[in-house]
Formats: structure tokens, sequence, C-alpha cells
């Protein structure tokens, strides 16, 4: 039985871009679970945007990190020692104690996950069936208010929750769903694997000019993952009355001032638009009809999702900064495969 648990700490906070020298990697010795304590090993932990908020020392909607502290994040795995009558041996469990191999706490901090399909990796309880498509369901239908019929424009289509905006938008009965990604191959995917009917990279030219000629119309639905260019394009191209959904804003994550907004803002009051954000634990209470509605399209067949998955523990800051470097198609993974 593993004893130990292969960690990465937090060991400075990074200007602009994080590089691997703010982080370490160490090998923390386990005392066997207590009463009520579970032992997890880890299959595979999440990397994700947010958490570059979470390296810097500012409150935001969750705290940051601890310096010379594991940091922690969405993780799947297999419970090897329970000292608890809710988990036993073998059961798999979701969880938040991600970046390391071996996980050990009181048994409710993790939720077991049943029942198992074989047909439903591990993996899809960290994107597709996990936050990230209830991300993507409750920013397209609850915030932005999508309606059938709509044109939705999507940014970061080809990341993790993207992409699965693009597919419930089609299966809800848009119009018309374009995408932008930041390589061809990924502009590829959107239409060849994701169902949108056009793409473009951002890296071509103007995020305006090529979303004018993918929607000549204009549309009604923006889902920002992006922010900066890629927003104000969108509220040039917002008809009347059309809505946007602020997910997230990663092409200023790692900027060391303050970006600044878009520069049309009038557009919102002359056209009547609306623009909202959200994080998704503020939606929870979505999860049950998320849950059912997307087991069932899963289960049809009805939406494609990657994982892009790195090896090791030891590489989980290389995923990390290589899903903000757009390395990943759809969700950025690290299986941990911690051995016995
Ligand atoms: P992704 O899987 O989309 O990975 C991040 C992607 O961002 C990269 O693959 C890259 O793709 C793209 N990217 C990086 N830099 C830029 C840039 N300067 N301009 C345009 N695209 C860029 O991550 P997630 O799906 O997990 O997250 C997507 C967004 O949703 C993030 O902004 C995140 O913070 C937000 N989010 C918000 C939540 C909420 O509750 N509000 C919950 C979950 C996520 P490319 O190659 O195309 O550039």
């Amino acid at each position: 039985m593993n004893s130990v648990s292969t960690q990465v700490h937090l060991r400075s906070r990074p200007t602009g871009w994080p590089t691997e020298r703010n982080f370490s990697l160490e090998t923390v010795s386990l005392q066997p679970p207590r009463a009520g304590e579970v032992r997890v090993r880890n299959e595979y932990i999440s990397v994700d945007p947010y958490m570059r908020g979470r390296m810097n020392d500012v409150k935001s909607y969750i705290p940051p990190f601890a310096l010379n502290e594991v940091m922690t994040g969405g993780a799947v795995g297999r419970v090897v020692e329970s000292s608890d009558d809710a988990l036993s041996p073998g059961d798999a469990v979701l969880h938040f104690q991600g970046w390391r191999d071996v996980a050990q706490g009181p048994a409710e901090q993790f939720t077991r996950l049943s029942p198992e399909s074989p047909d439903i990796p591990l993996s899809a309880y960290l994107g597709v069936l996990g936050l990230t498509g209830l991300t993507a369901y409750v920013g397209l239908l609850t915030i932005a208010e999508f309606t059938e019929g709509d044109t939705v424009f999507v940014s970061g289509a080809a990341g993790a929750v993207g992409s699965i905006v693009g597919q419930i938008a089609k299966i809800k009965g848009a119009g018309l769903v374009v995408g932008s990604a930041g390589s061809a191959d990924k502009v590829r995917r959107l239409t060849d694997s994701y169902g949108f009917d056009a793409g473009f990279n951002y890296h071509d030219g103007p995020v305006r000019d090529q979303l004018a000629d993918a929607a000549p119309d204009g549309i009604d639905v923006y889902f920002d993952n992006v922010g900066g260019e890629h927003l104000e394009a969108a509220i040039s191209r917002l008809r009347d009355g059309g809505r946007a959904a602020l997910c997230g804003a990663i092409s200023t994550y790692n900027s060391t001032e303050r970006t600044p907004g878009p520069s049309n803002m009038a557009n919102l009051v002359t056209r009547g638009l609306m623009l909202k954000g959200f994080t998704v634990g503020n939606y929870t209470e979505h999860q049950p009809e998320f849950t059912r509605e997307m087991s069932g399209w899963l289960a049809a067949g009805r939406i494609n999702w990657d994982t892009t998955v790195v090896e090791g523990i030891e590489n989980a800051v290389e995923a990390f900064l290589g899903m903000m470097h757009g390395k990943n198609t759809g969700k950025m993974l690290v299986r941990t495969g911690a051995a016995d």
C-alpha cells in the first residue's frame, strides 16, 4: 500500500506567466487513515484555467493557494484504504484533492461515483460529465438564455468547456454555431467532430472580421471563454437583444497589468444587449437536470468529447502550462498512475 503522496506545492507566486520554478514536487509520508478517513489513489487530476487566479495573492470567489503547501483541484481516483463505512476499497470517487497522486482525508470529502458504467470512464467526471460540462450547460442555457434558432458564437471552442457549448447549442436547435480556436487543426475539429457550422483561427486575422465572415447576419449569443479582442468583436456583432455569457477571460489571466475593457460598450445601450458573468459553483442546482440530459446525449452518441492526457504527477505543471498555451484539445488532464 502506498504510504507516500507525491504532490505539487506552490513555492512562489508567479508574475505574468508561471514557470516550473514557481512549483516544487514533494514526497510526503502519510499516516494510516484514522477513523472516518479514506486513502485514495488518484487516477486523473484536473488542471484548469481558474487555478492561475488562485496562484495570486488576491481574494476572489475562491481563496488563493497557500505558499509551500500542496495545491488543490478536481481529481478522480479509487479508494485503496478505508476507515469509514461509507466507502470501501475499490470505490471510484470524485474529490478536490488534486495535484497529488495519493489523497487522504475525511470520507465525506470524497463523493462515490455510482453506479459505474463501463461506457463512462472516470475521466469524464472531470470533463463532460463534471463541472466542465455543467459550466457549458448553465452558461449557454441559463446565463445566455439560449433560444432555439439563435446564432451562437463560442470562443475557446476546441477547449473543454467550449467544445461542449457548441454541441449543446446544436442539440438544442441553434440556427448557426461558430467557434474560434488557436490552430487550423482545432478549427477542423470544430466542424468535423463537434458539429460547429463554421470556425476560424483567431491568429489568422482580426476576430471582428473573421466573425463577420462566418456569421454575416450577426449573432444572438456569445459564450465568452477568452475576453479581450474576442469580447469586443462579439459585442460589435451581437444583434438587437443579444446576450453574452461571460464564462472566462483566459487571454488576460497572465497579464501583469489590468487589461482595458471593450471600447464599444455603448452598443449595450443602443442594441439592448445583456452581458452576464457567472461562476458555475453558484448554479449547482442545475446539476441533476444537467446530469440527466448529458448522460442521455452521451448514451445516444450525440456528444463528442476529447481529453488531452499528460502522464505523471511530475509533469502536472507542464500540463497546466500547456493548457494555458493551448496544447490541449478538449479537457486537459494528468494521469497520475500512483503505484501500489
Ligand atoms: P480550455 O480547455 O478551453 O483550455 C484553455 C484554452 O484557452 C487553451 O486550450 C487555448 O486554446 C485557449 N487560450 C489560451 N490563451 C488564449 C488567448 N490569449 N486567446 C484565446 N484563447 C486562448 O479550458 P476550460 O474549458 O477549462 O476553460 C475555458 C474558459 O472557461 C476559461 O476562461 C476558464 O477560466 C473558464 N471557466 C469558467 C468557469 C466558470 O464557472 N465561470 C468554469 C470553468 C471554466 P487555443 O489553442 O484555442 O488558444
